[in-house]
């Protein structure tokens, strides 16, 4: 199986559709992708149209925003039913929060000199309620405040940043039960990302994601370096957790990988997928 399961569209922070998406994957022969925009679920009809035309299969799925012990996590909710009427509602909610948060960055970004960054932030995004922080990187980026997305985030956009405004997220049993309750695969993101080290590390995330009714983890990931494969290959089994994998695909110019450009799971894991019904098999 060649997978990639961490991608985004325009209907979050990434800057391609979910129909150039499934292309990539198409001509990268992958046989399994599926779309995890923050807090939305609205480009996966698309992706799940142009999967079956390019023979891509797809599956449903999300990036939730959640925060454990005040530390943000996210859960990406995998092969999600299509209909989850109280998934969608906390989407609307958490989306305003979104909503609001961009303004109140921008505030705060105008306190520091930087003017203009909701319209400049806006103009990316496909909806005041879709604003995320990497729009407003792109505009620091455009107006040459800095010279690069990752310069952005250390000088502006990280927890003690001056452009950082805290939220408070949804917390991870709440984005594992709408997972679940969606008929999905609840897998935390990019672990090795999570700043634990004042919080009881990454173990006690671990038991609480799995208390919680979390059933995978990201091994290989664009934020994981293949020691770090080894290390959560080795927590999916101490744990007992499936193994998932995600290039978390934004753009060709904002992401270290390309759609699909990951090496296989390790043997020693077994693959998230193991237990889906899926049409297409290899
Ligand atoms: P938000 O959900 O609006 O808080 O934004 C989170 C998004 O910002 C992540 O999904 C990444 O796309 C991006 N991001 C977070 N940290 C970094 C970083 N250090 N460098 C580049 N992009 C980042
Ligand atoms: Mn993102
Ligand atoms: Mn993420
Ligand atoms: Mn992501």
């Amino acid at each position: 199986m060649l997978a990639d399961l961490h991608l985004h569209t325009l209907a979050s922070d990434g800057a391609w559709t979910a129909q150039e998406l499934v292309l990539a994957a198409a001509a990268r022969g992958l046989n399994l992708i599926s779309v995890t925009d923050h807090d939305s679920v609205d480009a996966n009809d698309e992706a799940l149209h142009y999967g079956a035309l390019h023979g891509v299969g797809v599956v449903r799925g999300t990036e939730l925003s959640a925060q454990w012990r005040g530390v943000s996590v996210h859960i990406v909710g995998l092969n999600l039913h299509a209909q989850c009427p109280p998934l969608d509602a906390a989407l609307v909610e958490v989306r305003e929060m979104r909503r609001i948060r961009a303004l109140q960055i921008a505030d705060a970004l105008s306190q520091v000199g930087i003017a203009g960054a909701y319209y400049g932030a806006r103009k990316y995004a496909s909806a005041d309620d879709r604003i995320a922080r990497t729009h407003f990187a792109r505009y620091l980026v455009e107006t040459g405040h800095c010279s690069h997305t990752a310069e952005v985030f250390t000088r502006y956009m990280k927890p003690g940043k001056p452009g950082y405004v805290p939220t408070e997220w949804m917390s991870i049993e709440r984005a594992v039960g709408l997972i679940c309750d969606a008929g999905g695969t609840a897998v935390l993101a990019h672990p090795a990302r999570y700043d634990l080290q004042w919080h009881g590390g990454i173990e006690a995330l671990l038991r609480a994601f799995v208390d919680a009714g979390g059933r995978a983890i990201e091994v290989i990931c664009a934020a994981h370096s293949p020691a770090d494969w080894s290390v959560y290959a080795a927590y999916c089994r101490r744990f007992d957790l499936r193994a998932s994998l995600g290039t978390d695909f934004h753009s060709p110019r904002e992401s270290r990988l390309a759609v699909g450009d990951l090496p296989k799971l390790p043997s020693s894991v077994t693959p998230v997928w193991h237990d889906w019904s899926l049409s297409t098999r290899a």
